[in-house]
């Protein structure tokens, strides 16, 4: 799920995973800088469901495809 900035409307692809990435971005359009810092725990949270999900892929990538 994507969404677009928050000043400007212009679609920057902003999702979970970069936010949690990069919690201060700036976008390329209107140049606002886009503060997304959460707490910690929730970041780690977030963190470690991800890589979860990537062990997951893993371990059944050579039975399942997952595109
Ligand atoms: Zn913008």
């Amino acid at each position: 799920m994507a969404l677009p900035c928050l000043s400007c409307g212009k679609d920057i692809g902003l999702d979970l995973t970069f936010i949690i990435k990069n919690p201060i971005s700036k976008c390329p359009f209107c140049d606002i800088i886009l503060n997304f810092t959460v707490d910690k725990d929730i970041r780690n949270k977030f963190s470690k469901a991800l890589s979860d999900i990537e062990d997951i892929k893993k371990k059944y990538e050579k039975t399942t495809n997952f595109k």
